[in-house]
């Protein structure tokens, strides 16, 4: 993302300074560096070498007249900050460089202020928090100021209400930046050779964006990542395959940076973990296995899709940005025929194991045009563990003892599919 470092214009104690003048607000994408930093800021998202994180111990809102609203941030010193304007839905984007918050701090904020109808905060990235402010209104963050005191400092972002023209704009100039700061797409690379193949499990969801929700508030993204660690553990027992995880604590991970994690190192096998919740239809339940197609195999399917690609939304992301890692057009000529019938048999493979270990849906196997799944050149499926709309399913994935066997089942499953029947089909294949 781009940023326009200001700090040439900030006074040399770090006292109060006013970031942002009205006239410069067009500039939403902001900078501030602090002074430990120097002007020209690290270039990286996270904290300077051996900084420890600036722990945030507070986090509101505050009224600051009809038009406008203040988001406050308790910090012990001065960070980076940079604003950006997403527009459709209209929402701020305000990233905190080496910032992590203090548990207990609610990391939502629902009631609204002015122009801001809530907030979401979470890790964004390591050593970055982002804050999601939705608009009830088109708006801008005119100010950005640290306020010091007794050790702390307060980072006000004050929000005021814009015309829809100028929140446009804003929003198009910022998109503008984030395309020029897109980064080379990375190819797969191949393994290599004598290496055990390696699949990578792909815990949904994370961070800012908790995922589908239970009656007790239960989060999808806490429950995929339980099974995940379960699954890794499983296969490592297995001992013939090599496993990564895309993420192994709470952290948001861009749904394009999944995929181009597991293709930079040459996966094998890509398996994204999700469990579902549907409102109103507590009965359904089971586990579902996805593979990827360009029409849905049933509505549910394309429902279940829509949600999952979501995900990039809820945290702030522009997914037209997101877009441009190099796969996302891949549904208009779809995956490479071995891959294709590869996502088949993965999928297949994982089901009969599921049968063993859990209960499926009573339509296990079904495709739809799930983002995560589009990798040309990378065997991908996904799992939807269950439900967390349904008291059996929910109580299953909570269970220590039902996930490590279903965990073992999949295990053997993956391993004997990557490590027997891969060679036998591939040489199939290519008759
Ligand atoms: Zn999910």
């Amino acid at each position: 993302m781009a940023s326009t470092t200001m700090a040439g214009a900030r006074s040399k104690a770090g006292a109060r300074f006013r970031a942002i003048s009205a006239g410069l607000a067009a500039l939403a994408v902001l900078a501030i560096a602090p002074a430990l930093r120097g002007a020209e800021g690290n270039g990286a998202n996270g904290p300077a070498r051996g900084e420890p994180p600036a722990v945030a111990r507070g986090l509101h809102l505050v009224d600051a007249g009809g038009e406008a609203a203040g988001l406050v941030v308790d910090l012990p010193r001065e960070v980076n900050v940079r604003v950006s304007a997403l527009a459709a839905p209209d929402r701020l984007v305000i990233d905190l460089d080496g910032v992590v918050i203090a548990p207990g701090v609610p990391p939502l904020g629902r009631a609204g202020q002015g122009p801001v109808a809530g907030y979401r905060a979470g890790l964004f990235m390591l050593g970055q928090s982002r804050i999601v402010v939705d608009l009830a209104r088109p708006a801008l963050a005119e100010r950005v100021d640290f306020v010091r005191q007794a050790g702390t400092a307060r980072l006000i972002v004050e929000i005021r209400a814009v015309t829809p023209q100028r929140f446009a704009e804003q929003a198009r100039m910022d998109r503008a930046s984030r395309l020029a700061a897109q980064g080379e797409e990375t190819a797969a690379i191949a393994r290599p050779p004598g290496a055990k193949p390696l699949i990578v499990i792909d815990p949904g969801h994370g961070g800012i964006d908790p995922g589908a929700s239970g009656a007790k508030g239960e989060l999808e993204k806490d429950i995929v990542l339980a099974f995940g660690r379960a699954l890794r553990q499983a296969i490592e027992a297995e001992g013939r395959l090599e496993v990564q995880m895309t993420r192994e604590d709470d952290r948001f991970i861009a749904l394009g940076e999944r995929v181009r994690f597991a293709r930079s190192r040459g996966a094998a096998l890509f398996v994204s973990l999700h469990a579902d919740s549907l409102a109103g239809e507590s009965d359904v339940r089971g586990a579902s296995v996805y593979t990827l197609s360009e029409k849905a195999s049933d509505a549910a399917a394309a429902r279940a899709a829509e949600k999952e690609n979501r995900a990039d939304l809820m945290a702030g992301l522009d997914p037209d940005t997101e877009a441009r890692d190099g796969i996302g057009d891949i549904l208009a000529d779809l995956a490479r025929r071995e891959t294709r019938i590869f996502n088949q048999l993965a999928a297949r493979a994982a089901i009969r194991a599921i049968r063993h270990g859990a209960a499926l849906h009573k339509v296990p196997l079904r495709s739809a045009g799930f983002r995560v799944l589009r990798a040309p050149d990378m065997p991908s499926i996904l799992i939807e563990l269950g439900y967390l709309s349904n008291a059996e399913d929910l109580a299953a994935l909570h269970d220590d003892r039902a996930r490590a066997a279903l965990a073992r089942t999949l295990a053997r499953a993956f391993t004997t599919f990557l490590t027997e029947r891969r060679d036998a089909i591939s040489a199939r294949v290519q008759e």
